[in-house]
């Protein structure tokens, strides 16, 4: 691989990286089979994503003909890996099994965001070629059952936190060219998912002077919902858990900004009964700041917050999930959904369309990045972990080759 990130630093042409031999074995972040087991018993929260969590030398794996092989110069850490790092809800490597040859091995290469450089692209490739600078929409639709699709890296084998990842041609989007490596992987997942959410009619379609209520807005799904949200003329109201996080949200020019645990919001009573007071308190606060009751909420804390979420929106809004980080069997008053006629919307990563939609808004720099702390590769076990407790704001960057920040901007 070494000879592969020279020649991309140096910016070699794409003929004298075609030429250069492919490695027979590069670092790749892991999920072992054999740790699978050791979980058994160890309640979730107790499972530490870092101990889940390899750097091993992964041999290269074989390349279709609509796939690529992509040289990873940056990736980006999503809650993907942490699921797959602490076999929870379910271990990947059940997907990888049902997916069969080339992806069931007893390894899983995770992550789910790259940007690179394509070093080799299989014989049914048109629109890509060698010396491509792209970034990965993680989207990886399924070609022989147009109803399926699945998360790359997540349920897919050699995905993006690795010197090197395959990638499906249909995938790749072009690299915002104003961005570094680690910021332009640090976008595709979360900026699409919440563009479908916010924008899109698969989500809630949102519309001019909209009230979005945002949880978790300087995350990676809420940190890019609440942009769409004011670049299409809506209001935000976002949720956070810290005036660090409140004074990052205000950076983003949100205006409305709850503190969920300065305000001290207690939506449970204790573990079967939620307290409606609460929820009135949320609904209470959020009209003294935006004037009315929210049009839309973005929901992916799940458990603990869908409650109220369901109850605060406005007659006729729409509430649009695509997580429960908190817990996925969750608890909602259906009064407040069928008699006020409010609509519960999944949502799940974003289709082709949607993906190259927001990719256009970042490569235009309508839409910024939010990375806040970037880790060397082998430092991603530590990442997850950090993810997973909600130490971190905005996006968690890793590099892979490029060998520091700041290096990939084009224009
Ligand atoms: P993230 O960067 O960790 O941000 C999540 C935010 O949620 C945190 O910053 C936190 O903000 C807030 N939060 C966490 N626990 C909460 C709780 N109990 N109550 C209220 N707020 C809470 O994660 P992310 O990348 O945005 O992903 C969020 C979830 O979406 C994950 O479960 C992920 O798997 C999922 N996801 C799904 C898709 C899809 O297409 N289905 C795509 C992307 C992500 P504060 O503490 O500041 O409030």
């Amino acid at each position: 691989m070494e000879a592969i990130r020279a020649a991309i630093l140096q910016g070699a042409p794409p003929a004298e990286i075609a030429n250069l031999p492919l490695p027979e074995a590069y670092r790749a972040v892991v999920v072992r089979k054999g740790d699978v087991e050791a979980w058994a018993g160890v309640p979730a929260a107790d499972r530490d994503p870092a101990k889940g969590l390899h750097i091993d030398e992964a041999p290269l794996p074989p390349l279709a003909a609509d796939e690529v092989y992509l040289a990873v110069m940056a990736s980006s850490l999503n809650y993907t890996t942490v699921w797959s790092a602490i076999s929870h809800p379910v271990p990947t490597f059940g997907f990888l099994r049902r997916l069969g040859e080339p992806h069931d091995r007893p390894y899983h290469q995770v992550g789910s965001d790259a940007a690179g450089v394509v070093i080799r692209a299989g014989a049914g490739v048109r629109r890509w070629k060698v010396g491509d600078r792209v970034v990965v929409n993680p989207n990886q639709v399924d070609a022989e059952d147009p109803s399926a699709a699945r998360v790359w890296g997540y349920e897919t084998n050699f995905g993006g936190l690795a010197e090197l990842a395959v990638v499906r041609a249909s995938q790749l989007m072009p690299k915002p060219a104003h961005l570094t490596w680690e910021e332009a992987a640090s976008v595709s997942l979360c900026a699409s998912t919440a563009y479908r959410m916010v924008v899109s009619r698969n989500g809630a379609g949102m519309k001019q002077g909209d009230i979005v209520l945002v949880w978790g807005a300087t995350g990676g799904v809420g940190g890019f919902a609440t942009q769409f949200v004011l670049n299409g003329g809506g209001r935000p109201v976002g949720v956070v858990s810290s005036p660090e996080r409140a004074a990052r949200l205000r950076e983003l020019g949100c205006e409305h900004v709850i503190d969920r645990v300065a305000e001290g919001y207690r939506f449970w009573r204790d573990e079967h009964n939620q307290d409606e007071s609460e929820w009135r308190r949320l609904g209470a606060r959020i009209r003294e700041l935006a004037g009315a009751d929210p049009d839309i909420v973005v929901e992916h804390p799940g458990r603990e917050t869908m409650g109220a979420s369901v109850y605060v929106t406005r007659r006729g809004g729409t509430i649009v999930t695509c997580a429960a980080t908190s817990g996925y069997l969750l608890q909602i008053d259906n009064r407040h959904l069928w008699m006020r006629q409010k609509r519960l919307v999944g949502s799940n990563l974003a289709d082709p369309v949607e993906a190259n939609a927001a990719n256009d808004l970042i490569g235009r720099g309508v839409i910024r990045p939010t990375l806040s702390t970037v880790y060397p590769l082998d430092r991603t076990p530590e990442a997850a972990r950090d993810m997973r407790d909600n130490r971190h704001a905005g996006k968690l960057g890793v590099l892979c080759l490029a060998p520091r920040a700041g290096l990939g901007v084009e224009a």
